[in-house]
């Protein structure tokens, strides 16, 4: 299974990619992650790409490309992946194509899912996600056990320097002027899958595996 996850922030792409990975065994290859990665670690990458991400803004495909292209060379991809959170511009789209027709291989299914801009902001405003581990949280929506607390490792909760009010509402604005152009894009290609991400959490997951079999 090839796939990409695509989605306005806020939306529950990396909620639903942490299901979808365990259910058919394949790599999250999610660039936000790679990026904070990069940043928490002080590379050159990260120090590039923090000044675009701290304002909202897209890093520019030139540094996000090549390495989405290293990373699925990587053989954990050879039965698959799940890309979420790239492609985000037309060009990217158009460097995927490339990259895995060079591979003799194409993508499976582009899981759209659909959240009206209006619920976008509280969901990434109350976001919450592990410092250690990467699981994500809701405050309202999906909260800990323990307030500010990871289930999983118990280790502290974090809020991402971009879930603020206003970086949030730029990110949302780039979204429908960058990223929403894929939705016609996978279409023409027959590849989309659209998703109401307005339900519960378990609900969207089974949305999905119905739509993927
Ligand atoms: P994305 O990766 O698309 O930016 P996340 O998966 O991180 O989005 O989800 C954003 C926030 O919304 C998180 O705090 C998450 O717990 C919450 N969330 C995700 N899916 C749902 C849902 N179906 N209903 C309510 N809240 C959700
Ligand atoms: P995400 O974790 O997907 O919400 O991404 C967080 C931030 O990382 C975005 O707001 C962008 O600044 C940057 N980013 C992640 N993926 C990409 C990409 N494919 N192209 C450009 N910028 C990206
Ligand atoms: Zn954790």
């Amino acid at each position: 299974m090839r796939l990409v996850i695509l989605g306005p922030p806020g939306a529950g792409k990396g909620t639903q990619a942490d299901y979808i990975i365990k259910k058919y065994n394949i790599p999250h290859i999610s660039t936000g992650d790679i990026f904070r990665e990069n940043i928490k670690n002080k590379t050159e990458l990260g120090n590039k790409a923090k000044s675009y991400m701290d304002k909202g803004l897209l890093v520019p495909d030139e540094l996000v490309i090549d390495l989405v292209e290293d990373r699925l060379n990587k053989e954990d991809c050879e039965n698959g992946f799940l890309l979420d959170g790239f492609p985000r511009t037309v060009a990217q789209a158009v460097s995927l194509d490339a990259i895995l027709d060079k591979k003799d291989k194409a993508l499976t299914k582009v899981i759209n899912i659909d959240v009206k801009p209006e619920i976008l902001v509280e969901r990434a405003v109350g976001r919450r996600v592990c410092k250690s581990c990467g699981a994500t949280y809701h405050i309202k929506f999906n909260p800990p056990k323990v307030e500010g607390i990871c289930d999983k490792d118990n280790e502290k909760l974090i809020q991402r320097q971009d879930d603020t009010e206003e970086t949030v509402k730029t990110r949302i604005k780039v979204y429908f002027e960058q990223t929403a152009p894929l939705i016609d894009y996978y279409k023409a290609q027959s590849l989309l899958l659209n998703i109401d991400g307005q339900k519960d959490i378990d609900k969207v997951f089974e949305d999905i595996v119905k739509g993927l079999n």
